[in-house]
């Protein structure tokens, strides 16, 4: 079988055959390394391997050929190797009117490489990264568990979910097809309960719960400690920073998650304003490192067991799961984040990150240049994104489902709205559907009164329709809509009256109740971004030692 190919364009056939010599020395004993100096070739060399069925693995192609642009070129190869990662190689131009900027924000090309290139800091490290990402596509070589569902199954589908975020390899067989019915007849099943799991050791399972398939991969789903220095509530990137920062510090921390790790952000196929990453990094990935950085400082993570309630009882908080079990913790830090509301349309779900967005657009804006742009919601967020992104865009139209903005929005920005002449709002309107492949490329919009669809070309979508804080299960803090009051605004914006109990001021991420502190989504007036909930979580286990010292200070007092 032929190596996998590292493929280089450039019409300057100096650019490209020092490229590919470099690359050559690195990569060549598992990877064919060719090149083409014109876009003709080059397409007519891809369409040959793609005939002959030889993967490619990268694609580099110079932004600025004569015969067509890089992004076109990208895109006609990519459609015929679609699993091959993408690099723009461009001229070393660090200007906000760098192609890359657009091409990167836009799905268009997913790397860059800057020319001319230091071959260990730039090329080696970058080509490395971009294969590692490019191998991550490919069939594992060991599969751990087998599962045998219908594709269109809820519970098939949450298991395959599950199975992905802890980051198992699995292989899904439909229960209809030969090998499926092969395997539930082994074990003597039937299709009337589905999915079944079987893992490598034929440990079988049939419509597993959560906590058992947590279980099967090796999670734990039961905390069997009764006292602890902290404990944490939700294994976002809140909770996980907090739990890293607490176990890395000695403090002895127990971590309680509803589900897995990764909250909303481990649902994010692409996060591009977290620092460090400037291709970005699945929100997934961010969060599992994160999890077993917690998990090596010694953290106790407990998976599938959700906290009911919290109480203090003298210097004790009193935590309680589902299962009936309680944990005394000295301090407790609270990160139980929001649930957005999602469009709930599949085609854009799967976009998310690739032109498709949710929150307010801030780092895509400068991508949105001359582009036609929607934004669905009414809100003051949905209504100031719609605003700056006009700043930009050739059109913006805001997708709103209502017969009027006054209800939602304020009076102030309805006015700027109004006479933004860029700016359009369709009322009575709402997204049914999305389309592209590698990015958004159009939209299905339905006039709900006419209940007539059109397609509209679309080059990104902003999703701005609210969420919820998941506080329900927490009666005993002050909240404003569910959002927990922390810090000043316990003492400032109390709207329960149920005040402050002590004589000091409540430390900043304090709650109303003393020595419990609240972090990232579900704090009032948190930014609602990955960053910021990282930067709470670091925070809080400084003040929970700042307040762990004062009580024993009290205590030796
Ligand atoms: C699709 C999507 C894309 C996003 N993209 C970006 C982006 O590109 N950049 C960016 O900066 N931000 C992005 N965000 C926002 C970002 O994900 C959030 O700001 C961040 O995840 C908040 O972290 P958190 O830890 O506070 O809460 P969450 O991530 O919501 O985590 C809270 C955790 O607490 C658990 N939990 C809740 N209640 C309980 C309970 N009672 N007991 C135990 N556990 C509980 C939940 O199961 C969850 O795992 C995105 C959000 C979404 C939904």
């Amino acid at each position: 079988m032929s190596h996998p190919v590292l493929f280089v364009i450039d019409d300057d056939p100096g650019v490209m055959r020092a490229m590919r010599d470099d690359l050559g020395r690195r990569f060549g004993e598992d990877f064919q390394v060719t090149g083409a100096s014109s876009a003709a070739a080059g397409l007519a060399t891809l369409r040959e391997l793609a005939d002959e069925h030889v993967t490619v693995a990268v694609l580099i192609v110079d932004h600025k050929m004569c015969e067509m642009p890089g992004v076109e070129f990208l895109a006609r190869a990519h459609s015929m190797h679609p699993q091959a990662k993408r690099v723009l190689l461009v001229e070393r131009d660090y200007s906000a009117r760098s192609p890359v900027i657009q091409a990167l924000t836009l799905g268009q090309a997913d790397y860059h490489i800057s020319k001319p290139w230091m071959l260990e800091q730039d090329l080696y490290r970058g080509v490395s990264e971009f294969l590692a990402e490019w191998a991550k596509n490919r069939s594992a070589a060991f599969e751990l568990f087998h599962v045998i569902g219908r594709l269109d199954g809820r519970s098939t589908n949450e298991l395959r979910e599950l199975l992905t975020r802890f980051n198992v390899p699995f292989h899904f067989d439909s229960a209809d097809s030969a090998q499926g019915r092969r395997l539930l007849e082994q074990k003597g099943l039937t299709a009337t309960h589905l999915p079944v799991m079987i893992r490598h050791d034929d440990y079988t399972m049939v419509d597993p719960t959560p906590a058992q398939i947590v279980e099967a991969v090796g999670g734990s789903t039961r905390n069997d400690i009764d006292k602890c220095d902290v404990v944490i509530v939700g294994a976002g990137p809140a909770g996980l920073t907090a739990a890293v920062y607490a176990a890395s510090e000695g403090l002895e921390t127990v971590v309680l998650e509803e589900a897995v790790s990764g909250g909303q952000a481990g649902s994010s196929p692409m996060i591009r304003n977290y620092p460090g990453f400037p291709y970005g990094i699945s929100g997934h990935e961010l969060t599992r490192r994160a999890c077993e950085q917690a998990w090596i400082f010694g953290a106790h993570m407990v998976f599938s067991q959700p906290v009911v309630s919290l109480e203090t009882v003298g210097d004790e908080h009193i935590v309680r799961t589902a299962d009936g079990h309680q944990i005394a913790a000295r301090t407790v830090i609270v990160a139980p984040g929001i649930a957005w509301r999602r469009l709930g349309v599949h085609r854009l779900e799967a976009l998310v990150g690739s032109g498709v967005f949710y929150g307010a657009a801030s780092c895509e804006t400068q991508a949105m240049e001359e582009r036609d742009v929607f934004v669905v919601g009414a809100g003051n967020s949905a209504g100031q994104t719609a605003l700056h992104l006009a700043q930009r865009a050739r059109h913006v139209t805001m997708v709103v489902r209502g017969d009027s903005l006054a209800r939602s929005m304020s009076d102030y920005l309805i006015r700027e709205i109004e006479v933004t002449p860029n700016l359009a709002v369709r009322l009575n309107t709402e997204v049914t559907d999305g389309h592209g492949i590698e990015h958004l490329d159009a939209l299905t919009l339905r006039d709900v009164l006419q209940d007539r669809m059109e397609q509209v070309p679309a080059a990104a979508l902003f999703i701005l329709i609210g969420g919820e804080p998941r506080t329900q299960w927490l009666p005993t803090v002050q909240t404003d809509h569910g959002y927990i009051l922390t810090g000043r605004d316990v003492v400032r914006d109390s709207v329960t009256g149920a005040g402050w109990p002590l004589d000091r001021a409540p430390l900043p991420l304090e709650t109303s109740m003393p020595g419990v502190f609240a972090i990232g989504d579900a704090r009032y007036r948190s930014l609602k971004r990955v960053a910021s909930a990282v930067g709470d979580g670091a925070t809080a286990v400084r003040l929970a030692h700042e307040y762990l010292a004062a009580q024993t200070g009290a205590h030796a007092g």
